[in-house]
């Protein structure tokens, strides 16, 4: 009878199961071997330049999947599937571990890497012990004050706000730099940014890819891109513009407070060799 049972539950599981949920059961698998093993894994930067003196200033750090199966598995995909699985828990450590690791290297060849953002998601912020695993890699690799910093969205501040402000306050103790992330995609409740100890504000790439789109949109986000960073640079905050593309979105950013570019158009995303080579290699001791 058990053994009829158990066939019964398998038809059904095989007819309710679609090629999707397939795909995702094995990738979710995949994923989960890569985390234990970390084969797969590299962490690649994206330089953020100064807009009036050109210096690359900051990086961030985006991590990038390949599976022998699977290939080249977009961060679109995973870390959203990471987050459902509580994954990002043991996956964003490695970030941080590589991340770590990579600016001591670079400082113990005497290189000036510059500070590296790297993004939260909710459940890394909120697992309890992230200052002190911070702290611990700094003092690991010998890492200045903010040689590491994060970029967190807006939801995840949202809805525990005073306990943000504690877990904020710590690391910025450290040094480290705070950015909201896409900033205007969220529930965009303006109040926090003046509560919360943030140093840097990024504005969503829409935005600044709409600021040169058909007449309507141009006017719409323009009026948007003055408010932000207006208001951003009122509060004392740097004003990152993400997914800078074209000539074209820079010169129409001209106009508004905007500190970094962050986009294709100044540079994209790079493994840790090539950024050294082109970002690092000839300033040294300069
Ligand atoms: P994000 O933090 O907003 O990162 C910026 C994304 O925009 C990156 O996508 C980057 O490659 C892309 N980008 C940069 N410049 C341009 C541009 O000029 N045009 C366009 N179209 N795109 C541009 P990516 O690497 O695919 O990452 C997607 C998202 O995945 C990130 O968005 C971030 O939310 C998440 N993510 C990536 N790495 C990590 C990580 O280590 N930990 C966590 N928790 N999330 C991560
Ligand atoms: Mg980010
Ligand atoms: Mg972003
Ligand atoms: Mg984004």
């Amino acid at each position: 009878r058990a053994k009829h049972e158990g066939r019964n539950t398998y038809r059904l599981f095989r007819t309710e199961m679609n090629a999707h949920d397939g795909r995702q059961l094995a990738l979710e698998s995949a994923l989960r071997d890569t985390v234990e093993s970390g084969e797969g894994l590299a962490v690649h930067y994206q330089p953020l330049v100064n807009r009036d003196s050109g210096e690359v200033e900051g990086a961030e750090a985006l991590l990038r999947w390949h599976h022998p199966e699977f290939g080249d598995v977009s961060p679109g995909v995973f870390i959203p599937m990471a987050e459902r699985s509580g994954l990002i828990i043991p996956l964003g450590r490695r970030v941080m571990e590589k991340v770590a690791e990579q600016l001591g290297e670079w400082r113990l060849a005497g290189l000036s890497p510059p500070r590296v953002a790297v993004n939260l998601s909710a459940g890394q912020f909120w697992q309890g012990g992230l200052v002190e695993q911070v702290r611990e890699l700094f003092q690991q690799h010998d890492l200045p004050p903010g040689q590491i910093g994060f970029e967190l969205t807006e939801s995840v501040l949202l809805d525990r706000q005073q306990e943000a402000v504690g877990l904020l306050t710590d690391l910025r103790e450290l040094g480290c730099r705070i950015a909201i992330d896409d900033f205007g995609t969220g529930y965009s409740s303006l109040s926090y940014l003046q509560d919360l100890p943030l140093t840097t504000l990024k504005v969503d790439r829409s935005f600044i890819q709409r600021l040169t789109g058909d007449e309507g949109e141009r006017r719409g986000s323009a009026a948007i891109v003055a408010a932000v960073t207006g208001l951003a640079q009122e509060l004392g905050l740097r004003v990152v513009a993400e997914g800078v593309e074209t000539e074209e979105q820079l010169q129409a950013l001209a106009r508004y407070p905007v500190t970094l570019i962050q986009g294709y158009l100044t540079g994209r995303p790079v493994d840790a060799a090539t950024f050294e080579s082109r970002y690092l290699g000839c300033r040294v001791g300069a």
